[in-house]
C-alpha cells in the first residue's frame, strides 16, 4: 500500500486524492487550515508548513510526497526532502517561487519573455520602468498569485501609488516590473514528466482571465499545430533543465502569433482541470504516476472541452447536468467572495456542439458573459 503526502489541502489536493483512489493509493494532506477541502476525501493533518514537527509526523506517514500549494517555503520542501522522496524536487519549487529567477532561466533557455526588471527600492522603479517601458506592471517576485500583488503602470503619474501599493513588500518577498503585454490570447501548456525522464505535453489550452483569475479554459485550442509545437517545446526544455518529475503549467501569452512566457506553475493547474473528462488521462492522474514512477498515460484530447471557474459561490448544478457532456465539481469549499469554489467542465466530440452547450449554460446561469469568449473562439475557426 503506497501513501502519497501531500503539502497543501485545497481543490487541487482533493483531485488528486479524487485521481489516486482507483490506482490504489492512499494520501495524507498536510495544511494549516483545520477546514482544508481535500480533509473531507482524505485523512488530514492540520499543521504550519514550516512546523518542524508537523512535517515530521507527516513524513512519517507517507511513501513520497509532493505539493498542491507551491508557496510551501523551499525549506521546508528541503527539511522534508531528507525523510522522504519529494517530487517536484525542492530546488524546481524555488526557482518557480520567484518570478526574477524564474523569468531568468526562461530567457536563458531560449523561451522568449517580456521585458522585465528587478526593483529594489523607490528610486530602482525609476530605472526598471526606463528599461521595460510603459505601459508595465510591478509585481511580487514571490508569493504572489491570482493577479493578486499586482500592480498596472499606465504612465509615470502611477509610479507613486504603485510604490504605495506594494514597495513595503520589497523587503519581504522583492518586486519585479513587467512590460505590460497587449496579448491576443491567453495560453498554458500544461505538460507532465516522468522520473525516467519520459515527457508528454497536454494540447495547448486557450484561456480567458477576469480580475487576473482564470474564469474559462478550452481545449485543444483552436490554434496552428506549430503553435502547439512551440509551447509543448519550450516546456520541455523547462521541465529537463530543472530534471522536474510531476505536472506542471507553463502560462504563456500570444501576441501576433509569437508566444511570451509569464510563468510557470510547479504543480497540478486549473488551466488543466479539463483533462478529468477532456483527456485520456488526468493531469491529476499523471501527476501521482509521475511521482511514483509509473508509465505515463497519453495526454490525447477527447473532443473538446471548456472549463468554466465557479468563482466566490456554486452556481445551481441543473444546467450543466442537463448536458450531455456536462460534467460537475463542487470542491466543498465556503463560499467566500473571490474564493475558487468549483467548476463545470462541457465536452462535445465536435466544436459546434460545444459551443451550443456552452450558450444554453450560459443563458440558464446568467453568465454569458464568462461563456461568449470560448463561444466566440470555437466559432471563429
Ligand atoms: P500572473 O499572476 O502573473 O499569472 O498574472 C495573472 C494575470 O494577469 C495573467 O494571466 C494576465 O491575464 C495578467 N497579466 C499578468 N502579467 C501580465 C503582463 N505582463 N501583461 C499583460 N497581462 C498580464
Amino acid at each position: 500500500m503506497t501513501t502519497v503526502g501531500i503539502l497543501g489541502g485545497g481543490q487541487l489536493a482533493r483531485m488528486l486524492v479524487l485521481a489516486g483512489a482507483p490506482l490504489g493509493l492512499r494520501f495524507v494532506v498536510l495544511d494549516p487550515a483545520a477546514d482544508a477541502c481535500a480533509g473531507q476525501c482524505a485523512p488530514l493533518l492540520v499543521g504550519g508548513y514550516g512546523d518542524e514537527a508537523a512535517l515530521a509526523a507527516f513524513a512519517a506517514r507517507i511513501d513520497v510526497a509532493t505539493f498542491d500549494f507551491e508557496n510551501v517555503p523551499a525549506d521546508s520542501a528541503r527539511r522534508l526532502a531528507a525523510q522522504a522522496p519529494v517530487f517536484p524536487s525542492p530546488d524546481a519549487l524555488a526557482m518557480a517561487q520567484d518570478r526574477l529567477v524564474e523569468k531568468s532561466l526562461f530567457r536563458e533557455l531560449g523561451i522568449p519573455v517580456p521585458a522585465f526588471a528587478d526593483v529594489a527600492s523607490r528610486d530602482a522603479l525609476d530605472a526598471a520602468v526606463a528599461e521595460v517601458g510603459l505601459p508595465c506592471i510591478l509585481k511580487t517576485r514571490r508569493l504572489g498569485y491570482d493577479g493578486k500583488g499586482q500592480f498596472r503602470i499606465r504612465d509615470a503619474a502611477d509610479l507613486d501609488a504603485a510604490w504605495q501599493a506594494l514597495g513595503d513588500q520589497a523587503p519581504r518577498v522583492g518586486l519585479i516590473v513587467e512590460a505590460f503585454v497587449p496579448f491576443d490570447q491567453e495560453y498554458s501548456v500544461v505538460a507532465v514528466r516522468g522520473r525516467d525522464g519520459s515527457f508528454r505535453a497536454w494540447p495547448l489550452t486557450a484561456n480567458w482571465h477576469v480580475d487576473g483569475v482564470l474564469s474559462a479554459s478550452l481545449a485543444p485550442a483552436q490554434v496552428p499545430e506549430s503553435l502547439t509545437v512551440q509551447a509543448q517545446t519550450y516546456a520541455r526544455a523547462l521541465a529537463e533543465r530543472l530534471d522536474y518529475v510531476g505536472v506542471f503549467a507553463l502560462e504563456l501569452f500570444c501576441r501576433d502569433g509569437a508566444l511570451l512566457a509569464n510563468e510557470m506553475a510547479p504543480r497540478v493547474h486549473n488551466s488543466g482541470h479539463w483533462t478529468i473528462e477532456g483527456a485520456e488521462t488526468s493531469q491529476f492522474e499523471n501527476h501521482l504516476r509521475a511521482v511514483l514512477g509509473l508509465p505515463l498515460g497519453a495526454t490525447a484530447a477527447r473532443g473538446h472541452a471548456c472549463m468554466l471557474n465557479w468563482i466566490g459561490a456554486m452556481p445551481d448544478a441543473g444546467p450543466v447536468l442537463a448536458e450531455a457532456g456536462g460534467h460537475w465539481h463542487d470542491y466543498g469549499k465556503q463560499a467566500r467572495a473571490g474564493r475558487k469554489v468549483g467548476h463545470a467542465t462541457l465536452r462535445a466530440d465536435d466544436a459546434e456542439a460545444l459551443a451550443e452547450a456552452l450558450a444554453r449554460v450560459g443563458a440558464a446561469l446568467g453568465r454569458d458573459a464568462q461563456v461568449q469568449p470560448v463561444v466566440d473562439a470555437l466559432r471563429a475557426r
